[in-house]
């Protein structure tokens, strides 16, 4: 029997299901959870973690679903671009 090639259904990163809308290029994750993957945590955007703070155990907030927690990462790191290209002009 031949395997089909099944454009999968479920994202990669959080295990929920993509809407057809919500799909990034590659197809297996939502658009926020593939800037999640290369952003890093909330905690990460928002420099509490521990690459910024030695010892610190922060990461995507524990109340958050790993979806929530892409978004708001996501959502943090444009509010950081923005004030990052204020300071620059
Ligand atoms: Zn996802
Ligand atoms: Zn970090």
């Amino acid at each position: 029997m031949k395997r089909e090639l099944i454009t999968q259904s479920t994202c990669r990163w959080c295990g929920e299901e993509i809407a057809d809308h919500e799909r990034d290029e590659d197809r297996s994750l939502h658009n926020e959870c593939a800037a999640r993957i290369v952003i890093g945590s909330l905690a990460h955007v928002e420099e509490r973690c521990s690459c910024y703070m030695p010892g610190s155990t922060e990461n995507d907030p524990p109340n958050m679903t790993k979806r929530e927690a892409a978004i708001a990462a996501l959502k943090a790191f444009k509010l950081k671009q923005m004030r990052t290209d204020g300071q620059a002009h």
